[in-house]
């Protein structure tokens, strides 16, 4: 439940995170009525700006295409709620300038009740030292106290068990929020429903009806300038390790005794266990070069000359338990490839062939973005006066099923969850241990820790990836479905 006599205090209010997820999201929950009723905002960050030029940079990624007045006089009363401090993260007397303002606020409450949540959209590099200084100077003592950070939690295992160890020491498991902000995706929240609610799909969910799984992320342009932050941690740590292993592990848990958070994390870190650690046979990595006018991967000048960063890769992983003996899932990712899109594609094994030849096989296509949508590719008899079989599709696609339904951002259920104390959508620290586990030594590998680094395969700038990536695929035993499928609605994306 929503607690009254709540202040968000989000640090780095000046930055990236802050300006294009944190604020649009808390004012789409303030404009939906979903955040506590007295709820006041406070963004703080060294930058020095008065008030109208925070209330500018807050909420300048706000949609309001139409000029909507309902909206405008919603963003007028959320500037009302909101202020800003100007403060550094490594110095005391800061914290106690805002500690001051916090309890200015908390004057004029009517209860002695207070709450506080402390958003850290910050660089790693000072997660430690505001943590720190946050439970010395401002933690509240008569009411409920949170914490919000997000990834990278560290480069490997040992620097992630440094920081969560050194967070630990202030705050308390319970306290803290961990941000997958995949976790907060309408289709990935949708998994659980998906499988455990469907007798149809749960009895055909394992090595007996699967022949394997893609999860795959494709973003259509390159670093563009950031290559910088990028080069430092590269696809897999920006995608496959946190974002991409949260979908396999919902898709593959088994059944939680319960919703509550802790039953379906249990769930989670019981089948994360159960996958081995990565080698590099299973791994392929990918870098785009220059094509079609876009400039390569090197061409950035925010990226170190001769870089061997991959910028795209796929990894098989291998599931030891009962359920998923021998069915491999890849994880792939890439960016500056041909077009945008997050899914699941659930490949089913072949029929018993016989009365058919060349038969498609079944998939189930979770489509995560762009325009959310499951689909089902079936073998249907071609209608008419033929007995053939036609590969087509029994399809799910959200924005024609459910036009009413407003899919909420990603931040504001995850916003909204850390604001109810519910941290089922929130990554636990053994959960993060486990992760880091499977994929440090392909990182360590290709950080060139125990030998030369790998050179990642080119690529061209706008392609579905190295080419190599089809015989990798193939491997795994993936069949593409033959030519006669196709989908002849264009006018949905
Ligand atoms: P950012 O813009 O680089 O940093 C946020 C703010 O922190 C800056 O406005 C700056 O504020 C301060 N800052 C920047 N560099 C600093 C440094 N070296 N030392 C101390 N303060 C510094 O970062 P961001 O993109 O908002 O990301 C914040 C966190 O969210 C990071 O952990 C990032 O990995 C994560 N994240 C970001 C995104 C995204 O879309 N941007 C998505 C997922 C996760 P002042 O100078 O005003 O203090
Ligand atoms: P698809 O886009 O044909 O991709 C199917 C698989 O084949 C993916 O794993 C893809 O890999 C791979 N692939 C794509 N192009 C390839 C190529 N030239 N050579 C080898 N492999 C290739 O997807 P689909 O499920 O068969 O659907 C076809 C189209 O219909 C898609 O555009 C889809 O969005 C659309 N459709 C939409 C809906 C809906 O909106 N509800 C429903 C059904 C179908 P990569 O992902 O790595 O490229």
């Amino acid at each position: 439940e929503l607690r009254n006599n709540t202040i968000i205090i989000v640090f780095g209010a000046s930055g990236d995170l802050a300006k294009k997820k944190t604020f649009p999201a808390l004012f789409g929950l303030y404009r939906d009525g979903f955040l506590p009723e007295d709820v006041k905002i406070v963004g703080y960050a060294r930058t020095k700006m008065d008030e109208a030029e925070f209330y500018k940079r807050a909420t300048q990624y706000i949609k309001n295409p139409d000029d909507d007045p309902a909206i405008s006089n919603k963003i007028d009363e959320f500037k009302k709620i909101s202020t800003y401090v100007s403060g550094g993260y490594e110095d005391d007397p800061s914290f106690e300038v805002l500690e001051n303002r916090l309890k200015g606020i908390e004057s004029t409450y009517n209860s002695n009740e207070r709450n506080r949540v402390f958003y850290l959209a910050l660089p790693p590099s000072v997660f430690i030292p505001v943590a720190q200084r946050v439970k010395k100077y401002n933690y509240a003592t008569d009411g409920v106290n949170r914490i919000i950070v997000e990834k990278p939690f560290g480069k490997d295992l040992e620097s992630s068990r440094e920081l969560l160890g050194a967070l630990k020491q202030h705050w308390t498991e319970d306290e803290t929020f961990r941000i997958d902000h995949y976790l907060g995706k309408e289709m990935v929240k949708n998994i659980l429903i998906l499988r455990f609610a469907n007798i149809a799909l749960s009895s055909a969910w394992d090595k007996n009806s699967i022949s394997n799984v893609q999860i795959t992320f494709k973003e259509p342009f390159g670093t563009e300038g950031r290559g910088g932050y990028f080069d430092e941690f590269g696809i897999i740590r920006d995608i496959l390790q946190n974002h991409l292993l949260q979908v396999l592990s919902i898709l593959t848990m088994e059944r939680p005794v319960s919703f509550a958070a802790e039953d379906v994390r249990d769930e989670k870190v019981k089948v994360l266990r159960s996958i081995r650690p990565i080698v590099p046979h299973d791994t392929l990595l990918g870098q785009y070069v220059a094509a079609n006018g876009k400039p390569g991967y090197l061409d950035d000048d925010t990226v170190p000359p001769h870089s061997t960063c991959p910028t795209y890769a796929a990894t098989t992983l291998w599931i030891d338990n009962p359920r998923w003996d021998g069915v491999p899932f890849i994880l792939k990712a890439g960016k500056a490839l041909n077009e945008a899109k997050v899914e699941v594609r659930i490949q089913f094994r072949d029929v018993a062939k016989g009365i058919f030849q060349d038969i498609s096989r079944n998939e189930l296509v979770l489509r995560i973005q762009p325009s959310e949508a499951v689909y089902l590719k079936l073998n249907l008899k071609t209608p008419g006066l033929y007995t053939r079989a036609l590969p087509t599709e029994m399809d799910l696609t959200y924005k024609r099923r459910f036009s009413d339904n407003k899919i909420p951002e990603a931040y504001e259920a995850l916003i909204l969850d850390a604001l109810k104390g519910d941290h089922s959508n929130f990554v636990r620290h053994d959960e993060l241990d486990v992760a880091w586990k499977i994929f440090t030594p392909i990182l360590h590998w290709i950080d060139g820790k125990n030998g030369p680094r790998p050179k990642p395969l080119p690529y061209p700038y706008g392609s579905r990836g190295p080419k190599e990536i089809e015989a990798f695929i193939k491997k795994c035993d993936y069949t593409r479905s033959l030519e006669g499928y196709s989908w002849p609605i264009t006018n949905l994306a």
